[in-house]
């Protein structure tokens, strides 16, 4: 089967400025991660609205998954939008501003919800010939645990998706291009949390307590070097101090305690794990050295992304298609997502969509999502849907 661009086209200019409102509507409703019940709410609503075949609600918290199409032997194919805003301002001035105080859409996530509520539309209306459509609305993407908690959820494994795609808007390239590469495509991460126990004593007498201020000014120094020196460039090693504190602000007192925060990165699962034996191996091996007791814990972890080689092909015939230009990035991003999760376990690809070369940087106080992507980033989606159709047909 074949998708008529122009019936695609005239499509889109029916539901376009019913979607922006919805789209503005997401926006003002910002909530946190793992608390996204009132988005994940309206998001039901406007699903119900295109009679999918099922609706799975409250999936690994607030998750929402919509079934279009029924069992026939064909490729089940998800599209993963995520639900969570950010704990940063909206800003004051724009009309449709987040009713929720210092929680913003500034990663652009309102704007993927809308794009895939978009697809959702032309599914009400044109089921899948082939196979099951399903449509997941994931939470909690922003601080690493929304896929894993959808992974683990009873209620996801009624469904086995044989791939999972994901967009994601980026600022700095050029509106409307497709930035895509085979492989990694966004590093694995992990953030580190070491703290280093001593002994607090009076600062006339500091000889008679153990202060672990010498030990974390070691490790400060050191961890950069770690990915620099010890890692060969290819894996995209990365470490970045985050935060560093010793004792506290009491002049007449030695410290007994100092925190360091470090983020590794690295282009794959492997290296990253190998990045924190040796980590933790030099760490300990200061704090022992200063007699300080060690302690680490590892937070918001994020799988690298793999990419499929032939799902890189068919968003390329895509795109090519609609005439937009494609990038293709020589190194994997440092930055990580959620997905990366997905892609472990299925035939996975993520791509990003340009925002503009001038549009605020994600996470930045004047990041808005850019509504001319709305239609872009749906013709993908449903273009890549229906070559996987048209394959399956053959
Ligand atoms: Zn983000
Ligand atoms: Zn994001």
């Amino acid at each position: 089967m074949k998708v008529d661009i122009k019936e695609l086209e005239n499509f889109l200019d029916d539901h376009i400025q019913d979607l922006v409102d919805l789209r503005r509507e997401l926006h003002k409703k910002a909530e946190l991660s793992g608390d996204e019940k009132k988005t994940a709410e309206f998001v039901i609503k406007v699903l119900k609205e295109t009679n999918p075949d099922k609706i799975i609600e409250n999936v690994g918290g607030c998750g929402v998954i919509a079934v279009y199409g029924e069992e026939k032997s064909g490729p089940d194919l998800m599209i993963r939008a995520e639900l969570d805003a950010l704990p940063i301002p909206d800003s004051p001035d724009l009309e449709y501003a987040s009713e929720n105080p210092d929680t913003g859409h500034k990663c652009g996530h309102d704007g993927h919800m809308t794009i895939v509520l978009g697809v959702a539309r032309w599914l009400g209306e044109n089921k899948p010939p082939k196979g099951r459509v399903y449509l997941l609305f994931q939470p909690a993407e922003e601080t690493g645990e929304g896929a894993a908690r959808i992974l683990k959820d009873e209620k996801f494994s009624e469904i086995s998706p044989y791939m999972a795609m994901a967009l994601h808007n980026l600022p700095g390239y050029p509106a409307h291009s497709v930035i895509v590469r085979e492989g990694t495509f966004t590093s694995a991460s992990v953030g580190i949390e070491m703290k280093l126990k001593g002994t607090s004593s009076h600062a006339g007498y500091p000889e008679d307590g153990r202060s672990p201020a010498a030990a974390m000014a070691q490790i400060v120094n050191m961890l950069p070097g770690i990915a620099a020196q010890e890692f060969p460039r290819s894996t995209n090693a990365l470490i970045t101090i985050i935060h560093a504190s010793v004792g506290k602000r009491a002049f007449g007192t030695t410290p007994g305690n100092a925190v360091v925060m470090a983020t590794l990165r690295a282009n794959s699962n492997e290296v990253l794990k190998e990045m924190k034996t040796h980590v933790l191996k030099r760490c300990r091996a200061i704090a022992e050295s200063w007699g300080l007791t060690f302690s680490e814990d590892f937070v918001e972890p994020f799988d690298a992304t793999i990419n499929d080689d032939s799902c890189v092909d068919i968003l390329t015939e895509a795109a090519e298609k609609l005439d937009l230009k494609i990038i293709r990035p020589d190194n994997p991003f440092p930055w990580s997502e959620d997905f990366g999760a997905f892609s472990q376990k299925f035939t996975g690809l993520l791509f990003c969509l340009g925002s503009g070369k001038e549009h605020p940087q994600l996470h930045h106080p004047d990041y808005d999502f850019p509504d001319e992507l709305l239609q872009t980033g749906i013709k993908l989606f449903l273009l890549q849907l229906h070559k996987y159709w048209q394959q399956a047909q053959n």
